[in-house]
């Protein structure tokens, strides 16, 4: 079977990726090794650091002694682009509040929200289109490789779901935007839908679909 490490901290991520993944990819995730690591997410964009995120924790991997066979890191960069806003908060998204405020760090979900809303005020419905992108990048786990070598062996896949945001916030389920983000053909919210119809035309879903294909053991 493929072992792939979830290079995350976000348990929604990681519960939507194994879902959509299945019982044939044994996947750890970042509680699952004893140290761990924060990679700078100083990218321009959702691949940029994706590719940041899986290289290093590949490289991190190689080099902990004790862990069981690792063959991929897979990382998830992902955000919200709103046409309205320029494609804000785009690589911003988890942390769009903080950029007001100065604070490090990402921002809790409900202060982005109400910065969206509070953005999106005086904009109409039809000018509120938005989508949703995630970029997964893989990265083979290989004792002694270098970082230049890995980047070179990283694949990135890439997916998008389409929608527009609401006036309010509404429904319990998933994360981040869900609440304000209704997709196209549907009128309720991601975090309304739930798992299931979110786990089928998410964006992480669509990216998910090519990345199956790249999850062979490496060799
Ligand atoms: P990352 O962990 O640096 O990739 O930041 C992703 C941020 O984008 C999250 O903190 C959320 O704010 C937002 N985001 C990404 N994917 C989703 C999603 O599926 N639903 C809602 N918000 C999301």
């Amino acid at each position: 079977m493929t072992t792939c490490f979830l290079a995350t901290g976000n348990a929604h991520k990681v519960a939507e990726i194994r879902d959509n993944l299945g019982p044939g990819v044994h996947l750890l995730s970042t509680r699952d090794v004893p140290s761990g690591i924060e990679p700078n997410e100083t990218g321009a964009t959702f691949e940029a650091n994706a590719r940041i995120k899986a290289v290093a924790w590949a490289l991190h991997l190689a080099r902990t002694p004790g862990l069981p066979t690792i063959h991929w890191v897979l990382a998830d960069d992902s955000g919200l682009e709103v046409d309205a806003l320029d494609g804000a908060p785009g690589v911003h998204s988890a942390r769009f509040a903080a950029r007001e405020t100065g604070r490090p760090g990402n921002s809790p979900d409900g202060e982005n929200n109400a910065k969206l809303l509070r953005l999106l005020d005086a904009i109409p419905d039809e000018r509120r289109i938005a989508r949703f992108r995630c970029v997964l990048a893989l990265s083979p786990v290989i004792a002694g490789a270098p970082e230049n070598e890995l980047m070179a062996r990283t694949r990135c896949v890439g997916g998008a779901c389409e929608g527009r945001i609401t006036r309010s916030a509404a429904g319990g389920h998933g994360f981040g935007y869900d609440p304000l983000f209704v997709p196209e053909g549907y009128t309720e919210s991601f975090a309304q839908l739930g798992e299931h119809i979110k786990n089928s035309i998410s964006h992480r879903a669509r990216a998910l679909v090519q990345l199956r294909e790249l999850l062979t053991p490496p060799h």
